[in-house]
């Protein structure tokens, strides 16, 4: 499963849409998995814990033991009748993700600096050496052009050397 469908969740419709989505889990039988992601909704939906159905709009992705996915509260997960330790090092494992995510994300950005820097660079080298060449082309041509007479070719026509 692409993980990033878990990023992309704005509604509680993309919640609903997930792959293997439940939206009721006990805690007592099944355990948990993984805190996949946060999300924050516009309006209001009911925690997916039998024992809670609190309505929230922020709370975390996540997936059970047996592959199911839900969501839940960011908080209540926490609970000693809910996931409690296990929510807790979930919750942090994910936040370390996030972390590293974040520093990707801003590794490729500089990455993406640094080669547009390097093609700008590159760009005015080359306009250097254009700039160069055409300057040297030009003198080439006006010296050539000077003190060279029409002579006439085998066609009888002049031409230039
Ligand atoms: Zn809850």
């Amino acid at each position: 499963m692409d993980e990033l469908i878990f990023r992309k969740v704005k509604t509680a419709a993309d919640i609903r849409n997930l792959p293997r989505w439940v939206g009721r889990v006990d805690p007592q039988t099944v355990k948990l998995k993984r805190v996949i992601w946060p999300y924050h909704l516009p309006h209001e939906m009911p925690c997916s814990l039998t024992n809670c159905g609190t309505p929230h709009k922020d709370g975390v992705l996540i997936e059970l033991e047996d592959g199911r996915i839900s969501n839940i509260g960011h908080i209540c997960g926490a609970d000693a009748n809910k996931f409690g330790d296990d929510f807790v090092r979930a919750k942090t494992a994910m936040s370390e993700e996030k972390v590293r995510a974040m520093i990707l994300l801003a590794l490729e950005d500089r990455q993406t600096l640094n080669s547009i820097r390097s093609r700008a660079a590159e760009v005015r080298k080359q306009r250097w050496t254009l700039g160069k060449s055409s300057a040297e082309v030009r003198s080439r041509v006006s010296d050539g052009l000077r003190g060279v007479e029409p002579s006439p070719g085998r066609s009888g026509r002049p031409h230039y050397l």
